[in-house]
């Protein structure tokens, strides 16, 4: 059974043998946990999305899956970008954003990374409701079978820390609280 670890603070900040990027679908950067990344990462990590651009993500990446970079000088192994849904009124999106979590494990798997650092993916600039975000989240963690052994979702502020850890509390999943 994973680990679940709530962390409060700045995911640029986390050791872990992956970060992932609340990316968008072109794969070149943005605002929130994108920008952030890029800004601490440096330019390696533009530098093999630009590449993957190039390559294998001619149209970018899209919602729900996810692709590995170098993590630059991130303290961690790698970066995993995936690209959360825009929130919705109309549609039900929850599968493509539980899919960002799936997807994200599996690439963690392939690369035998064994901690992984998760935001709260569509949750900031995509608009969708914290706790909802929250739920999909750990429900969709501690449902997909994985390697890794600990996830450490980081959570910028105060309430997104109270949702997850209503989350985890609700689904009786043990979890554990690191204080940075
Ligand atoms: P999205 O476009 O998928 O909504 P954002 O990066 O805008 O992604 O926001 C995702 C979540 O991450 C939001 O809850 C936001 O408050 C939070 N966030 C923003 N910057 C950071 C950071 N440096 N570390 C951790 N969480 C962050």
């Amino acid at each position: 059974m994973v680990r679940i670890v709530l962390v409060q603070g700045d995911i640029t900040a986390e050791a872990a043998d992956a970060i992932v990027n609340a990316a968008n679908s072109s794969l070149l950067g943005g605002g929130g946990v994108d920008g952030a990344i890029h800004r601490k990462g440096g330019p390696e990590i533009l530098a093999a999305c630009q590449q993957l651009r190039r390559s294998h993500y001619g149209k970018g990446l899209a919602a729900g899956q996810a692709v590995a970079t170098t993590a630059g000088r991130l303290a961690a192994r790698h970066v995993i970008h995936t690209v959360g849904p825009v929130w919705s009124r109309e549609e039900d999106r929850s599968e493509t954003l539980a899919s960002c979590y799936r997807a994200s494990l599996r690439v963690a798997d392939e690369l035998g990374d064994r901690t992984v650092a998760f935001p709260a993916i569509s949750t900031g600039i995509y608009g969708w409701p914290m706790e909802d975000g929250a739920r999909i989240a750990v429900r969709t963690v501690r449902s997909t079978r994985t390697e890794v052994e600990e996830v450490r979702f980081v959570l910028f502020d105060e309430r997104a820390r109270a949702a997850f850890e209503a989350a985890v509390s609700e689904l009786g999943h043990p979890w554990e609280r690191d204080h940075p």
